[in-house]
């Protein structure tokens, strides 16, 4: 068996696209564009092409961008006096601080300074505590996006086995509790579980959210598995390569002997996440605006 690929890529195009209708519906029917702010701390490289990315996505999808950035050195109430303002402000809709802040600054603070309802990252423990007690709040980015591919893959994924690798507060945790909600068995793996391949192979949808190269193997899975990698691994540069190559945390060229279907990396998990930021911050305009977005519509 050959497993199908699943195309993130495109499906977050998809997704794009109907977060950009939706942006223009809302700008009509409230006669502002939701807007998402995005805060900066420090010059990580890393962060800085995230910002930029995010930043473009924002504008290609009618809202209106907010970037704010400031030094390294900053102090945290510099930071915290910047998110009050951010939430004070009627025209920011979603705020997202990005991450990793420096070391001088506590990082949970800060998340939790940031108003619940424009929290589109979905870190602030009061939509931690909704997502687990079922009610409506935001929910992280990337297993939100894993979620929306299953579904497009499987349908209805009650009474399915799943097994999540990882238990981070950003991937693995939600992407159990979403499992959870969608009524299926769930089992949550980490670093400290027994015999990792045996409860693998039970699973009918496998999530790795590691971050361990190729780590996953061909015979931990059941054939006709869903395997969706959330890892992305930069391998050392071999021969002439100047970069290493991009590898998740399944094995990808073995598993897809075995699995049914399967997301590559780069371009399965990985375009899905800004897509979702973007779902987020249009959800909360429609939400702050008081405005009604029929949950079929994103
Ligand atoms: P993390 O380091 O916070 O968590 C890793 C988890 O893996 C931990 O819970 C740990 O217990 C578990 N783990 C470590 N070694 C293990 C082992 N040998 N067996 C089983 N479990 C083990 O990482 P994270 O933030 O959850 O990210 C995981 C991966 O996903 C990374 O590669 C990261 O780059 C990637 N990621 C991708 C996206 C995306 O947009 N596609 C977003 C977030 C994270």
């Amino acid at each position: 068996m050959t497993a199908d690929v699943i195309d993130g890529k495109a499906f977050a195009a998809t997704l794009r696209a109907r977060v950009g209708t939706e942006a223009r519906r809302f700008e009509a029917d409230s006669g502002r564009k939701a807007g998402l702010a995005v805060v900066l701390v420090g010059e990580d490289p890393a962060s800085q092409v995230y910002v930029r990315s995010k930043h473009k996505a924002t504008v290609e999808a009618g809202m209106a961008s907010f970037e704010h950035r400031l030094p390294a050195d900053a102090a945290e109430a510099e930071l915290l006096a910047l998110v009050a303002q951010l939430n004070a402000d009627p025209s920011v809709d979603g705020i997202l601080v990005q991450l990793p802040l420096p070391p001088h600054m506590d990082e949970a603070k800060v998340i939790a300074a940031i108003d619940p309802d424009k929290d589109v990252d979905g870190f602030h423990v009061v939509n931690v505590g909704r997502l687990a007690t079922g009610l409506h709040g935001f929910v992280p980015c990337t297993p939100l996006g894993c979620l929306m591919l299953l579904k497009e893959r499987l349908g209805d994924l009650s009474g399915l086995e799943a097994v999540v690798i990882g238990r981070s507060n950003i991937v693995g945790k939600p992407m159990a509790q979403l499992l959870l909600q969608e009524s299926c068995t769930v089992t949550i793996a980490h670093s400290r579980t027994r015999n990792l391949p045996e409860m693998v192979r039970r699973a009918d949808i496998v999530v790795a959210a590691v971050g361990r190269p190729e780590m996953v193997k061909a015979d931990w899975i059941k054939p006709g598995a869903t395997v969706i990698d959330v890892g992305i691994n930069r391998l050392p540069p071999t021969g002439d390569e100047s970069k290493g190559r991009l590898v998740g945390d399944v094995a990808y060229d073995e598993v897809r002997d075995v699995a049914g279907a399967i997301t590559p990396v780069p371009g399965g998990v990985g375009p899905m996440t800004i897509a979702v930021l973007l779902r987020n911050a249009v959800v909360a305009a429609y939400r702050n605006a008081g405005l009604d977005l029929p949950k079929d519509r994103l």
